[in-house]
């Protein structure tokens, strides 16, 4: 595999003066390119054409089921979410998914297998045992899963929804992997956040997770909030630490008030001060590289023997939607409100909100509102992406020639970008290849956007977070 030679799975080299510099925003790329250049030009009709060609392909298939209710707002959140306790939306909504999930089937072979299963929200946890055995089971008709041993099925879990009984049951579905939103376990923080939920639940739910058989436990945490402190962030990191997760993503919290409604019960003076945010990462980084975490890269780190960890060595993680994943190229059929699909050389996106997917559901088309099919430079950018991203490598030969490209000639420009991040150490350009650097490592965002040629085109102040 090209991009093997230069991974140096635990090297990880924390500068503060670096990150203060290239502390801009920017997209953190779980695809490339970016939703932003999505367009309504883009139709459900083109999306089909895309899905029946792929049928050409042996690409397993990726499914992802977004779940968009909660049960109450943290704070903090950006995702696309409803807070409600009305049982008849839900209901209605799901009725819809399980139209949805039948149309997308009948686009695609059955010779192609599920191998990959995601439940996102939202908070997939907020449906009960029956909705969510419907939701299985209608899956399971309609597409054809791998056998068990292949398949790679996981869910998203709110500590608060669910008990030990709950966890069995989600493994009975045929679930094998689950993220628990811990977040920080400081009650101050919880309180401010609008999210409580004690290390005794968390502890309840991973041992029951454990028992029952989870292949891979994954936490995610976010640092950046309300009354965050390094020494209350050490006591959470001591906590988790601990507990053990396989994986941990590792979030920055993105104070964006104007664009997320909830952010604004935040108060902008117990947000912790860049210079607190950035120890709180960097005793982030010590303390889980002591414990025997490797760094995945943007966000996300795992032990060692985890399968994101193998996968980095053997040539076959993605950088996708959900962060990173261990599987080759797959095709992913997104569904249910705002899901994005990425089929063939495609992306696909649903309609936002649910009365505007039900509506072209009501109408008999695919839900989907926007998309983009992306053309042959495009595909080689995201490719750059994609080996930087998951392999901080790029070897020009094998890039060439898998392209019909000269890289140095093709990304003169974008190598000429590069070359300044080259003299602040970030990277190293050598005559046959890119290689990032350890301190490169933790700004692979402010590295991967020399190459994207839409950025001119986005507000990015407007759109993206910063990068730290
Ligand atoms: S963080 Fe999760 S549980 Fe909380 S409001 Fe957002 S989507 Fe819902």
């Amino acid at each position: 595999m090209l991009h093997m030679a230069a991974v140096h799975p635990n090297q990880i080299r924390f500068d503060a003066n670096l990150i203060r510099r290239y502390d801009g925003r920017g997209p953190r790329y779980t695809s490339y390119p970016t939703a932003l250049q999505f367009t309504e030009r883009f139709t459900g009709d083109e999306y089909r054409e895309f899905a029946l060609q792929s049928n050409s392909s042996d690409r397993p298939l990726s499914l992802y089921v977004h779940i968009p209710f909660c049960r109450s707002l943290c704070y903090y959140c950006g995702c696309n979410k409803i807070v409600t306790r009305n049982q008849e939306r839900v209901s209605r909504y799901l009725d819809y998914l399980h139209r949805e999930i039948s149309m997308q089937a009948g686009l695609f072979t059955t010779s192609r297998r599920v191998t990959q299963l995601h439940f996102g929200g939202g908070t997939p946890t907020y449906l009960d045992a029956a909705h969510l055995g419907d939701l299985m089971a209608t899956l399971e008709r309609a597409f054809a899963f791998a056998p068990s041993s292949e398949r790679e099925f996981s869910i998203e879990v709110d500590p608060r929804t669910v008990d030990e009984q709950a966890i069995r049951f989600l493994a009975s579905l045929g679930f094998n992997r689950l993220s628990l939103g811990v977040q920080d376990f400081d009650t101050a923080v919880q309180r401010a956040v609008n999210r409580m939920q004690s290390e005794v639940q968390v502890r309840s739910l991973l041992d029951a997770a454990r028992a029952a058989q989870f292949k891979s436990i994954s936490f995610d945490l976010i640092y950046g909030l309300p009354l965050q402190t390094v020494s209350g962030f050490e006591r959470t990191l001591d906590t988790v630490i601990a507990m053990r997760p396989d994986r941990l993503a590792v979030y920055n919290y993105a104070h964006l008030p104007a664009r997320f409604k909830g952010q604004r019960m935040i108060p902008a003076e117990q947000i912790p001060q860049p210079d607190t945010k950035l120890a709180i990462l960097q005793q982030t980084i010590t303390r889980l590289s002591a414990a025997g975490y490797s760094y995945i890269g943007m966000d996300h780190f795992a032990l060692p023997d985890d399968e994101l960890v193998v996968a980095r060595r053997n040539g076959s993680l993605q950088r996708n939607f959900q962060g990173y994943a261990t599987h080759k190229r797959c095709d992913l059929i997104g569904l249910g409100a705002s899901a994005i699909s990425h089929v063939g050389d495609s992306f696909a996106q649903n309609a936002v909100t649910t009365q505007a997917y039900e509506a072209l559901l009501d109408d008999g088309r695919l839900p989907i509102l926007k998309g983009l099919a992306i053309d042959a430079d495009d595909l080689i950018r995201a490719d750059v992406m994609q080996a930087l991203m998951c392999y901080d490598s790029l070897q020009y030969a094998e890039f060439d020639r898998r392209h019909g490209i000269v890289f140095a000639d093709y990304f003169r420009a974008e190598l000429e970008r590069l070359a300044v991040l080259d003299r602040d150490g970030l990277v190293q350009l050598a005559d046959t290849h890119i290689a990032v650097t350890p301190r490169g490592r933790l700004l692979l965002r402010s590295i991967a956007m020399c190459f994207d040629r839409h950025l001119a085109d986005a507000d990015v102040n407007e759109r993206f977070s910063k990068a730290i």
